[in-house]
């Protein structure tokens, strides 16, 4: 499957239309925050993929003075104009959809299932979206001629590198603004295959840029003086530290964040279609979504005959080779992330909850963790409380409406929530009750360009999606 990228040995930084090198000197080492060239592995094989460079600060403010140059004349274009080009990046990303999704799953360890059938498809649709929205934002319902705010700083996460860029990107320029984007650092290929789509699109110099590195690469981006907007999205923690950063600049923040989602099902749900919608709300892309259903709230009544067929189910799926079309749960994406799934996952078992893991085995090089399920959980325990960030599911109980809806607000987070009901009226009441930025109503992890998403609470501020995406990147 390699054969179907060309991945180079190694990548420079895409400023103001072309690569360049950075400027630091001295090799890191991928995992630290060595100055110098760094390395991406797969996570199913941790066989090197390539080696990319980490931005230096020096090398953030070339990008930013590029994007700086670009924005005069980017944003005087006619929406009309912004648009053919958004339009043909939307068609070159279908066109190389199989490139895409291959290297995408190396770099990531995703299954090329979710990649091929999932992650692209909704990559060419936020740009084909985006692209029409670039000549009517007269009509978005913010005033006749709203502004780009000008360069934005935009940050993002491993978990689904090329959407979230679309996520980013695609907005951004639909409403004239220009951008400066950093994927994450056991990510970056498919940010670097995106560059090398922009040139082919023809897409002035300096429109998008891209800087490649870890978290000192993001703080210097977040904290360049001549940025007007800063998108980010990844963990609470962070998220935190960068609104404090920008308080007090002319900065506008939006942030995407963590979430515990909370999967409730009644028991008049038809149980099979709420197996599925469990599965894929938790054990999807190993669980590394933030709006993730990692807490099953099942109803007392059906809990037994509920776990009884999700563990049937859970025994049937594949994990392994992200690569193999059959395969339904890929590989964890760092030994960091790993770690981190393995010391909540303990937690859980010394906090006195009871573990179920999938019988499977596991490749014997590689990050893996299987799927994993813990009953007798209480609200106490870390496990129903923290972001896992993994397979891993807890699963608690309920008796009334009120007290699902309760113990599934009961958290910091407010970023999705599924409802598994045959009663329509109990089904608006809950997702009106239930503080979360999406309610899945018996189905779990569906998205469209059009729908807006994102945070209550800690869950982050300001939404992605819809036409309520372009607010984020306009002035009124
Ligand atoms: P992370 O916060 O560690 O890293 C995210 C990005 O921020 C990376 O590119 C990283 O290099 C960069 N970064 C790290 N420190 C920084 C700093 N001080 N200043 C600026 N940038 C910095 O998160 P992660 O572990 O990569 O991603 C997982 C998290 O992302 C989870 O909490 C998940 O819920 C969240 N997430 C949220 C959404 C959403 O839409 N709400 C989507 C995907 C992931």
């Amino acid at each position: 499957s390699r054969a179907v990228v060309d991945i180079a040995p190694s990548y420079g930084l895409f400023i103001d239309g072309e690569f360049t090198e950075g400027t630091s000197t001295g090799t890191g080492s991928g995992t630290g925050t060595g100055d110098g060239l760094r390395k991406t592995v797969s996570p199913a094989t941790e066989e090197v993929l390539s080696e990319y460079t980490q931005a230096n600060a020096e090398d953030v403010d070339r990008a930013v003075k590029a994007a700086r140059k670009a924005f005069g004349t980017w944003s005087a274009l006619p929406g009309a104009e912004r648009a053919k080009y958004l339009f043909r990046i939307a068609r070159i990303i279908q066109e190389r959809s199989r490139e895409l999704a291959v290297l995408e799953t190396l770099d990531n360890g995703k299954p090329i299932r979710e990649t091929r059938d999932g992650d692209l498809p909704l990559v060419a649709a936020h740009f084909f979206y985006y692209a029409g929205w670039a000549d009517k934002l007269a009509y978005a319902g913010y005033g006749p001629e709203p502004r780009p705010l000008g360069v934005a700083g935009q940050v993002i996460p491993w978990n689904f590198p090329l959407l979230m860029l679309a996520w980013k990107i695609a907005p951004a320029l639909a409403t004239g603004n220009t951008v400066v984007l950093k994927p994450a650092e056991t990510t970056p290929l498919s940010a670097l295959f995106f560059a090398d789509i922009c040139r082919q699109a023809g897409l002035p110099r300096g429109v998008v840029n891209i800087v490649t590195g870890d978290g000192a690469t993001g703080a210097a981006l977040v904290g360049h003086p001549d940025i007007d907007k800063i998108a980010f999205t990844g963990s609470t923690a962070v998220g935190k530290e960068i609104a404090r950063t920008a308080a007090g600049t002319r900065k506008k923040v939006t942030l995407e964040l963590g979430g515990k989602g909370a999967n409730i099902v009644f028991d008049d749900a038809p149980i099979d279609q709420a197996v599925e919608g469990i599965v894929n709300g938790i054990f999807f892309n190993q669980g590394q979504v933030c709006c993730a259903g990692s807490r099953l709230l099942v109803q007392e009544s059906v809990q037994e005959e509920l776990l009884d067929a999700l563990k049937r189910r859970l025994s049937t799926l594949r994990v392994g080779d992200p690569l193999d079309k059959n395969t339904d749960v890929g590989a964890i994406n760092s030994a960091e992330q790993l770690a981190r799934i393995s010391e909540l996952a303990d937690s859980g078992e010394t906090e006195g909850a009871e573990r179920w893991s999938a019988p499977c085995e596991l490749p014997s090089s590689g990050y893996w963790f299987a799927p994993t399920l813990f009953t007798g959980v209480t609200q106490a325990h870390r496990i129903a409380r923290e972001e896992i960030f993994g397979p891993v599911l807890s699963v608690l109980t309920f008796r009334t409406p009120d007290e699902a809806v309760a113990k599934a607000n009961n958290t910091p987070y407010g970023l999705s929530a599924g409802v598994w009901t045959e009663k329509g009226s109990r089904m608006l009441k809950m997702a009106r009750e239930l503080r979360a930025g999406v309610v899945w109503s018996n189905t779990f992890n569906k998205f469209d360009p059009a729908s807006p998403f994102g945070g209550y609470k800690e869950s982050g501020s300001g939404r992605e999606g819809g036409r309520h995406g372009l607010e984020g990147y306009l002035d009124v």
